[in-house]
């Protein structure tokens, strides 16, 4: 009996811990600087409704504790270059405002920091229009100006691709014969624009010369959106150190990615093998839809989805790479940009957007002051946003 007492009441101080931390994270401002959920409204997916499928949906960013959130415009280039991908970027900003309009009490398109204020006192959450790469402004200030005449205010200079006047991490590390490495003239004026403008430029993707050629000409803050740290997994996607001391020099902020494949260094070497075993189902896709599809690689995750997640790390290994960022360059330098819906495997505890205040949890576990950890679950793109947008 005894002991049945002592079992009850260590559930009821469990419980009572997890409601202070719920609480603490509901009552923090929670940003999270990138996410892909816009090429699933592009598939015809409605995410004023809670789905079961895919990381996130309005509803559940809500029930995540998600005060802001970067949606991210990515225009895949195999399908839309040379010339459609800035009509493509427009038709998925035109998406966003369709969702917007449709459920104005709890989304709205946020292009100052007088919105975001407004969007936080009223409970909705602000909507901010992130470009992920630059083939989209077809090489044109006019069409960046465009952009931002649409409500974009972050930026990324490349994806995964370079541009005429930009190289990405992946070509910088990988493709062989690049006829330059960094920032041509007009991707200096490119840089030059976004300060005029008031659009936060993103680092992420960008390859280690044009990321110095970036921070050799801005004359604002930038940011990471999505990316993780090298020192931990040495992948072309993550930053190195110095690239870390560079962007606290710069007064700009790194936002950890949870894909398992930057943070893990083991992993895609372990979903080699799980494709290995599934080659001849992943080959007939390939027939179906094309490799560098869309659906493919929405087919692709199905298929693979429960063999993903048993080897995908725990969340610990996320928290790590915040840990790390927060002990070399300080708390007031890292953040959240999840990649949710843009990623085939986050961590374990981390399976959708309603487990973010898991990450609180062990912040606080972790011994991380109350202050420090509202810097990185909002504070510091706040301050970002107020210093580059206004
Ligand atoms: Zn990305």
């Amino acid at each position: 009996m005894k002991r049945h007492y002592l079992f009850l009441l260590f559930l009821l101080i469990l419980s009572s811990c997890r409601n202070d931390v719920l609480k603490f994270h509901f009552e923090s401002y929670v940003a999270d600087t990138h996410n892909d959920v816009l090429l699933r409204v592009m598939r015809g997916e409605d995410i004023t409704r809670r789905m079961d499928t895919g990381h996130s949906d309005l509803p559940r960013l809500k029930e995540g504790g998600v005060d802001l959130q970067v949606f991210a415009v990515w225009v895949n280039p195999d399908r839309y270059l040379p010339d459609s991908s800035f009509i493509r970027a427009n038709e998925m900003i035109d998406s966003l405002y369709a969702v917007a309009t449709r459920a104005p009490d709890r989304i709205s398109i946020t292009e100052t920091y007088a919105d975001l204020l407004i969007n936080e006192r009223k409970g909705v959450l602000s909507a901010v229009i992130g470009v992920e790469g630059g083939h989209p402004i077809e090489n044109s200030l006019e069409k960046l100006e465009q952009l931002y005449g649409r409500g974009m205010r972050c930026f990324g200079l490349t994806w995964n691709n370079s541009t005429d006047w930009a190289t990405s991490a992946r070509d910088e590390t990988e493709a062989k014969d690049i006829p330059f490495k960094g920032l041509t003239p007009f991707g200096k004026s490119v840089v030059r624009k976004c300060n005029e403008l008031g659009v936060i430029i993103d680092v992420s993707h960008s390859g280690e010369q044009t990321f110095w050629d970036i921070l050799e000409t801005t004359s604002k803050p930038v940011i990471a959106s999505h990316s993780s740290v090298y020192a931990l997994c040495p992948h072309y996607r993550n930053l190195k150190d110095n690239q870390l001391w560079a962007i606290k020099a710069n007064g700009g902020v790194v936002f950890i990615n949870f894909y398992a494949g930057y943070l893990d260094p083991e992993f895609e070497q372990k979903v080699t093998s799980v494709e290995e075993r599934y080659r001849r189902e992943l080959d007939s896709l390939k027939v179906l839809y094309g490799e560098h599809s869309d659906e493919y690689w929405y087919r692709r995750q199905a298929l693979l989805e429960a063999e993903i997640e048993r080897i995908s790390p725990d969340l610990d290994v996320l928290i790590d790479h915040i840990d790390y960022v927060a002990k070399l360059i300080g708390p007031e330098y890292v953040g959240l940009g999840s990649d949710f819906d843009g990623v085939s495997a986050l961590p374990k505890q981390m399976e959708d957007c309603t487990y973010l205040p898991a990450i609180t949890g062990k912040l606080l576990e972790r011994g991380y002051s109350k202050h420090d950890i509202q810097l990185i679950l909002g504070g510091n793109f706040k301050r970002i946003f107020r210093a580059v947008v206004g």
